[in-house]
């Protein structure tokens, strides 16, 4: 009986152990190819792809100076993102300003419903998407974009993001965790709670009715109807309008 009691004990305490590792475990995480540190150099002496077409000049706005009560966890801006390194010098968002006001439509919109906008990810340079590319394992590029082709976040007309709550600022639960690579990211996952799904249907809901389209495997990521109007930007943010 002691030793059934020991081993019970036992178990607990290993369950113990896990459950934080476990809980750590649902930010998905790919082991870089090589460190971010050095691709990075690489990756800002490279050369975007060159687009024929004519495109309308570049006009990114920052989200916050349109409407300041849109919310901001910029994941790669510090480490808690999918390769664990930060990305951007600055946790700031952009987006051309048709897509940027559109967004803010939005967020007037889902105040009737108690929420804010959380954005994660808008305007993204060039380089980093082919830091991406350079980082993740080959078997694993279907998670990323390619540099060759180029990224809608590269263009300005592409964002990530979630809800809050208006009454607390406290951001929500949806069916998955962003930037998760699973079938619970998907935007029609019928599993999950009620209230997550019916929450991340209301974000896509307000979304296309102001000329977004949600992506197929991503529930957070949307990009604007004139995404092919602008040519991919390399423009890092330390070279944007200053704070
Ligand atoms: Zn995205």
């Amino acid at each position: 009986m002691n030793a059934l009691r020991r081993r019970l004990h036992v178990a607990a305490r290993v369950i113990g152990l896990l459950l934080p590792l476990l809980a750590a475990a649902g930010d998905f995480r790919i082991t870089p190819v090589r460190p971010v540190a050095e691709l990075l150099p690489i990756a800002l002496a490279a050369t975007p792809p060159v687009e024929q077409g004519s495109f309308r000049p570049p006009d990114l706005v920052e989200l916050v100076r349109l409407d300041p009560s849109i919310h901001l966890d910029i994941r790669y801006a510090g480490t808690r993102n999918f390769l664990g390194a930060a990305l951007y010098g600055q946790a700031r968002a952009w987006l051309q300003r048709p897509a940027a006001e559109a967004l803010v439509r939005v967020q007037r919109a889902l105040a009737a419903d108690g929420y804010g906008l959380l954005v994660h990810d808008a305007y993204r340079p060039w380089y980093v998407t082919r830091i991406f590319w350079d980082a993740v394992p080959p078997e694993q590029h279907w998670f990323v974009a390619d540099p060759a082709q180029g990224s809608r976040h590269n263009r300005g007309c592409a964002v990530d993001l979630s809800l809050y709550r208006l009454a607390d600022g406290s951001p929500v639960q949806m069916p998955s965790d962003y930037d998760e690579a699973s079938e619970r990211a998907h935007p029609d996952y019928a599993g999950g709670t009620a209230a997550q799904r019916e929450r991340r249907d209301l974000l896509r809901h307000r979304m296309e009715a102001e000329g977004y389209t949600v992506f197929t495997a991503e529930w957070w990521h949307f990009d604007y109807r004139d995404w092919r109007a602008y040519a991919i930007q390399n423009v890092r943010f330390e070279d944007l309008d200053p704070p």
